[in-house]
């Protein structure tokens, strides 16, 4: 599956500050299958580069 890596600023529980990663499909066909996937990318934590920790969002 084809995919790209989102980031946004997280705080790691052991590193603080991280560029906080997760994958997400790209843009494909069939739509619909491509609408749920992104749904569920959606759901899913950011991840500390580090160490692969769950990051807190603010
Ligand atoms: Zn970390």
């Amino acid at each position: 599956m084809a995919t790209r890596t989102q980031t946004r600023t997280g705080t790691c529980p052991s590193h603080g500050r991280v560029e906080a990663t997760r994958e997400v499909p790209k843009l494909q066909f069939p739509f619909i299958v491509f609408g749920v996937r992104r749904l569920v990318a959606r759901g899913r934590p950011f991840h500390c580069p580090t160490c692969g920790a769950e990051t807190d969002m603010h």
